[in-house]
């Protein structure tokens, strides 16, 4: 059998920093197993792409949610990324790193060595920012941001309303404080989307301590006792196996982390008994304390032809095709967001608790991003730190079976209560003066939403995931932790978890930089232990 220092579990966002990271020194042998293909598809470089690829089955596992009470019992899809550079080839590229509170939370709450302090300089290693170097951002990293290539008119007009209705502007909400309106940051390099892939596989894949196998689908780990010794996987039918001599670095995504222990046998041993999985090694944490981003999306039909409903077909659509394979401008830079506001829904709050992300655009469906016909524009609502937590367990023992994923959304009762003030203040925005030239009225969920309830009545019935789970293998010190602050898994030996599925609690931010982070973190903690250093994370 096939022997690396390293098996890493997934070639998606966090696999392709761990490859690189871990191949750098030349010291180790590195071998990813990715079940997608190659991230080689028309639609990945150009970020208008988004919607093809949201929908598309060629880079996306399109999971969706059990039914559930709080979401009038709707099947909501979970997109997630398929492929080398896995959700940072089909996500929004919106580039948000979250606030300094929320990775002092994580420490505070056992992920010890992971509070703001420690992970800024991450931040900052991982990134090129289209403005410099300066004392919060990077100027040298290999994920490339830049400032959004559009200034919409009416986009404009969102931020002086939001300055209307007293919020500041802020030019930059990663560099300190996040309050305030302004333009999205994303990750993109010359107006062309840039995963992580782009990022930091292409300049690992030729080096000969690293091996990449796309196309095959890890179906479990292999353990003797507590010592994870390798990976079981196939390749269309061919069952293969690997065997490692350092560690198994699990980076499968918040979804398929958990799933892949509990095929393994780890996990709850009560939820494996009841699915027939034979219990290796009890870790009753596995697929709990998930936690995911609700967003409910308000729009309002446009008194003028400015927005993309019109300008995303016919002629228009042509000129703005030829402007971006001349100039890499236009309305095909964008991908989801194209304003945003951090606001505070309460005064007193020390930091805000809810995002909007503004496009001169609307949607029947958001599920399908097919563009309405008339001039539109659409606010998407977010509480930032949801405190709903669901879980995402196996159903059986079939590794190609979709797992379990209940959300949960709107358990919390304050989560509703925010979300609702969330969506008040969105209309209260766009009922400024600002808007009165562009403002026709309101279609979704139109004038007679007013009370409380209604407005609750409306998120159930409308909201949707914004594709940032997390915390299913989260990292702390307590029983329901899955890892400690090094990454490694709780009572075995040869097997770290590092993607989306370690942060214990949300971040104020789309999920992918805080991502990034974890991964540039994992790679120096596993390269730390592999010089003989100390293995604390701190
Ligand atoms: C549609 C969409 C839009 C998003 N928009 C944004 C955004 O605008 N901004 C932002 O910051 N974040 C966004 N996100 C979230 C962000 O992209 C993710 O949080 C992040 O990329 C997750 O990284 P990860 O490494 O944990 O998992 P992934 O990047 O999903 O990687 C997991 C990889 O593991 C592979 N894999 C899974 N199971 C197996 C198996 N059994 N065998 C082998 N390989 C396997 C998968 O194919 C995948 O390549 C979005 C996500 C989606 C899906």
């Amino acid at each position: 059998m096939e022997t690396f220092d390293y098996v890493i579990v997934g070639g998606g966002t966090a696999g392709c920093v761990l490859a690189d990271r871990l191949t750098e020194n030349g010291r180790h042998t590195v071998l990813v197993l990715e079940a997608g293909g190659k991230d080689d598809g028309f639609w990945i470089r150009i970020p208008a792409g988004f919607s093809k690829l949201l929908t598309g089955a060629r880079y996306n596992w399109r999971f969706e949610t059990e039914p559930e009470d709080n979401t009038l019992m709707r099947r909501i899809v979970v997109p997630r990324g398929k492929g080398l550079g896995g959700s940072s080839l089909i996500n929004g590229m919106i580039f948000v790193r979250g606030q300094a509170q929320d990775f002092d939370a994580w420490a505070q709450s056992g992920a010890i060595g992971w509070s703001h302090a420690d992970v800024l300089p991450y931040f900052k290693k991982l990134e090129t920012f289209e403005d410099g170097e300066s004392e919060t951002r990077g100027g040298s990293g290999p994920m490339h941001v830049e400032r959004v290539k559009l200034k919409a008119e009416l986009a404009e007009a969102f931020i002086s309303a939001g300055e209307q209705a007293g919020f500041p502007r802020n030019p930059d909400y990663n560099a300190g404080s996040q309050d305030g309106f302004g333009y999205y940051q994303v990750t993109q390099k010359g107006g062309r989307r840039w995963s992580a892939a782009d990022a930091y596989l292409r300049r690992a894949e030729t080096r000969p301590n690293l091996s990449i196998r796309t196309g095959a689908h890890v179906t479990g780990l292999r353990l003797e006792g507590r010592k994870v010794t390798g990976v079981d996987y196939r390749v269309g039918k061919q069952a293969m196996s690997v065997e490692v001599r350092g560690e198994v670095v699990m980076a499968a995504g918040a979804v398929q982390t958990p799933q892949l222990l509990e095929l393994s046998g780890i996990g709850d041993p009560e939820h494996l008994k009841s699915v027939g999985i034979e219990v290796r090694h009890a870790l009753p944490g596995v697929g709990n304390n998930y936690r995911d981003h609700f967003c409910t999306r308000m729009n309002w039909r446009v008194k003028q032809p400015i927005t993309l409903n019109e300008q995303a077909r016919g002629l228009p659509l042509v000129a703005s095709v030829l402007q971006y394979f001349a100039t890499r401008t236009g309305i095909l830079t964008l991908g989801t967001g194209l304003a945003h506001a951090f606001v505070k829904t309460r005064p007193e709050l020390e930091t805000p608790d809810v995002q909007f992300f503004f496009m001169h655009a609307s949607y029947a469906n958001a599920a399908d991003r097919a563009l309405d016909k008339q001039p539109g524009m659409t606010i998407g609502v977010t509480q930032l730190r949801p405190d709903s937590v669901g879980s995402i367990h196996v159903k059986s023992a079939d590794p190609y079976a979709m797992p379990s994923i209940r959300p949960n959304f709107l358990s919390a009762r304050g989560d509703a209560e925010t979300l609702i003030e969330g969506m008040k203040t969105a209309r209260r925005v766009i009922d400024q003066p600002a808007m009165d030239p562009y403002r026709a009225y309101e279609m979704s969920p139109g004038p007679t939403v007013v009370t409380d309830e209604d407005w609750l009545h409306f998120a159930k019935s409308n909201g949707q995931t914004i594709y940032h789970p997390i915390g299913t293998c989260a990292m702390g010190i307590g029983p329901r932790a899955v890892v400690d602050p090094t990454l490694k898994a709780h009572g075995l030996e040869g097997l770290r978890i590092v993607d989306a599925s370690v942060m214990p609690l949300m971040v104020s931010a789309n999920t992918e930089a805080a991502v990034l982070m974890v991964a540039e973190k994992g790679a120096d903690l596993i390269l730390r232990d592999a010089r003989g250093g100390a293995s604390r994370a701190a």
